[in-house]
């Protein structure tokens, strides 16, 4: 096979967000993301927590590139089986 391009490796994924509560001006980038709303109707919604009033802004992550989104999901996942609690089977 001939490779016509190289894949990019995009890793890095940051956005400018003004918190909804305090207004201070935010830089994000996917580390900072820790919350994930599922929602079956909009698929995944991203949040990040104001390092100030803890006010968790929604993200606008249609610029974000797959390999962030992906590596992010499973970041996330992972954290959520980390915290999930192994003696309650529900
Ligand atoms: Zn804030």
């Amino acid at each position: 096979m001939k490779i016509l391009k190289n894949p990019t490796a995009i890793t890095e994924w940051s956005c400018e967000t003004t918190c909804t509560e305090c207004e201070a001006v935010l830089e994000v980038d996917s580390s900072d993301i820790s919350y994930v709303f599922r929602s079956q109707k909009d698929g995944d919604d991203y949040y990040a927590k104001c390092p100030f009033c803890h006010t968790q802004l929604y993200l606008s992550t249609s610029s974000m590139p797959r390999a962030v989104k992906r590596a992010l999901d499973k970041r996330l996942s992972n954290e959520e089986a980390n915290s999930r609690d192994v003696s309650n089977p529900f």
